[in-house]
């Protein structure tokens, strides 16, 4: 495994959205990209604060996603990688507008049992990868700082998201399990079966479980933020498009800025 040597959150920076959307809000703000094209997807290669930075859409689902991070890391040489996106509550507490920053990720879908115990990798010896806790440590701070009163208020780094309008709350930020699968969680009756299996669980998704494994192989840092877009129960498939265009969006951004200007 690579030695990680470079102080996190420098370097050549990968950053991947999961939607197209996120994906356009952080390309807007970049002035300087080059496109190039591998294996079907589009990199964008060029500056954000100041910092190298690659940005590409994850595509979603485990393989697409899996996908992704390795040409990153294997072709573009990017020396960490953040991934923004949206996300299903699972945990209690854990409200659409609130954020989570993962410290643990399981594929809940991987079961080879009984070769190996339920959501086990096999030959990794684990079934949850961890990001580097200082790096994780990093993340969280600066989020809490994007979901402040301040940045939410007139002239605030999210001064243009309502959240009022929306009937959101003040959003939280959470540290802790996210899990992935390649099935959107949209019933009740499937999120309570995976809070039963996975109780410490505060997210689900479809990607962040896949990037950690790559990353994890291959030695490189990453991290996972998610936004909750939904509670992963019968009304998810509503709540979601708004959701994502209205709110998630602007935090990707506001988010991904705050990270790149830790010095
Ligand atoms: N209905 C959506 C489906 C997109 S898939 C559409 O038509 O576009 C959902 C994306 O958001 C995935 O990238 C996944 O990581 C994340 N996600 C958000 N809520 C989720 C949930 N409840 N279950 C699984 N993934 C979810």
């Amino acid at each position: 495994m690579m030695l990680h040597m470079i102080p996190y959150l420098s370097g050549r920076i990968g950053i991947m959205a999961a939607m197209p959307e996120e994906l356009q809000t952080l390309l807007d703000a970049m002035l300087d990209e080059t496109v190039v094209v591998k294996a079907g997807r589009q990199f964008w290669v060029g500056h954000l604060c100041g910092r190298e930075v690659v940005v590409v859409l994850s595509r979603i689902g485990k393989v697409a996603a899996a996908i992704t991070t390795t040409v990153l890391l294997t072709d573009f040489g990017v020396d960490q990688v953040v991934f923004t996106g949206v996300a299903g509550g699972l945990g209690d507490g854990v409200r659409v507008g609130d954020v989570v920053v993962a410290d643990a990720l399981i594929q809940h879908d991987m079961d080879a049992s009984p070769l190996f115990p339920r959501f086990e990798l096999p030959g990794l010896g684990t079934s949850t990868l961890q990001p580097p806790a200082d790096l994780t440590h990093l993340v969280h701070e600066a989020v809490q700082q994007v979901l402040s009163l301040d940045s939410l208020a007139e002239g605030g780094a999210l001064s243009g998201v309502h959240l009022d309008v929306l009937g959101l709350p003040q959003p939280k930020v959470h540290r802790g399990l996210i899990i992935s699968g390649d099935q959107f969680i949209n019933a009740a009756t499937a999120s309570a079966a995976l809070r039963q299996v996975l109780p410490q669980a505060l997210a689900v998704e479809m990607e962040g479980a896949a990037v950690a494994q790559v990353c994890h192989d291959f030695g490189v840092p990453f991290a996972v933020i998610r936004t909750i877009s939904d509670r992963a129960d019968d009304d998810a498939h509503v709540d979601f498009p708004r959701f994502v265009s209205a709110v998630a969006r602007h935090y990707s951004l506001a988010m991904v800025f705050a990270l790149l200007r830790l010095q």
